[in-house]
């Protein structure tokens, strides 16, 4: 790699130059550097491609500051991007830069430039399904089974729209290149401008007989039955994706994508709060003082859990590992088990008597250090 020159000497900018007049700098030596105004010359796709890769620098605020500090050398991290590598090619560059020359009509074919030939490429639609899953579902994974109505490739034809995949003539307005050429006088001067071939749509062919199975279109609506694998820890409106199993583009390409959305059903008992799971325990009064065994639903069925004696409302009870398992490998979440204590609210004369006598027992009264202790283990709930 020959010495680099200083991205600002480049562009003919102050260091201290805005993003607007850095963008304004770019645009005036893309143009009369741009390929379309300079074939065959070397030197001009050169100074095209310096210019474009100051500007990728410069125009990016982190890669900018990047660089007036460490210059060159770009620093620990490198710039990255298919830049630090010695330079953009010009497809990154058209890719990339291409909406500079937006409203400036003499570039309209623009990933044309360079004197390339570049066929225009089919994409079929996407198709987008919703699907329902449980928590069991979310926990353990689970495979579903869908019939999916979509275009897909015609066999009749080999996706080509032609009878028996061959009745074709070579299109001559194009010569089969699928493109045409145009030279047009611009306030810049002569510009060469490249289209589609308004006669074959860039196909380069023109059919002269159709597949009669499918109207020459080169696709044809079928259902498929497809195989969707949830994976474990999805949540409520992910959208998981299968590549190709969209529509299928008319008379070949590139088929799209199957986009399958998910949507997570409620659960009764649990709640789901991210990767953790809440159960609110309504626990009785007698096994809040005594303690005791009750059981919880969990998301991989019920488990035992003890009660310590005294134990206080609005406790957390912490089962770590049963929540719901992570997507990117990690820990899987916790089930929280709130703990609600039930005031009975109807109570037999027998009842009544015994509740009354315990009433005036001072065990039964908390006093202000018991009340500040509690609070002070609770404080979970308010902070
Ligand atoms: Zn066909
Ligand atoms: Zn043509």
């Amino acid at each position: 790699m020959s010495e680099k020159r200083d991205y600002y000497e480049v562009l003919g900018v102050d260091k201290k130059a805005t993003p607007e007049e850095i963008k304004k700098a770019y645009r005036k030596l893309a143009i009369q550097y741009h390929p379309d105004r300079n074939p065959g010359d070397k030197e001009a796709e050169e100074k095209f491609k310096e210019a474009a890769e100051a500007y990728d620098v410069l125009s990016n605020a982190d890669k900018r500051a990047r660089y007036d500090q460490f210059g060159h050398n770009m620093g620990p991290q490198g710039f990255g991007g298919g830049f630090s590598g010695g330079g953009m090619s010009m497809e990154d560059i058209f890719s990339q830069f291409g909406d500079i020359f937006g409203g400036f009509g003499g570039f309209g074919g623009f990933g044309g430039g360079g004197g390339r030939q570049r066929r225009p490429v089919n994409r079929g639609s996407d198709l987008r399904i919703n699907v329902k899953v449980t928590l069991a579902d979310v926990v353990n994974g689970v495979t579903k089974k869908f019939n999916v109505r979509r275009y897909m490739p015609c066999e009749a034809c080999h996706s080509t729209g032609a009878k028996d995949g061959n009745a074709f003539k070579t299109c001559t307005k194009c010569n089969g290149t699928g493109t045409v050429t145009r030279v047009q006088q611009t306030f810049l001067g002569a510009m060469q401008t490249t289209s589609t071939c308004p006669d074959c749509n860039g196909e380069g062919k023109i059919i002269t007989d159709q597949c009669p199975h499918c109207h020459g279109e080169g696709v044809e609506r079928k259902e498929e039955m497809i195989t969707v694998n949830i994976p474990k820890g999805v949540s409520d409106g992910m959208v998981l994706r299968m590549e190709g199993k969209g529509n299928a583009a008319r008379r070949g390409g590139i088929t799209g994508d199957l986009l399958i959305q998910i949507t997570e059903e409620r659960d009764p008992e649990l709640i789901r709060d991210e990767n953790d799971i809440i159960y609110n325990l309504m626990l009785d009064l007698p096994t809040a003082i005594l303690g005791g065994k009750v059981e919880v639903p969990t998301v991989t069925g019920r488990a035992r859990i003890t009660i310590e004696p005294g134990t206080q409302s609005g406790k957390i009870l912490r089962l770590r590992g049963k929540g719901i398992p992570s997507m990117r490998g990690g820990a899987p979440g916790d089930e929280l088990i709130n703990i609600m204590i039930y005031t009975p609210e109807k109570l037999t004369d027998k009842e009544r008597k015994l509740i009354e006598e315990l009433r005036d027992s001072e065990n039964f009264k908390p006093n202000e250090s018991i009340k500040q202790r509690i609070f002070n283990r609770l404080n979970h709930i308010f902070g």
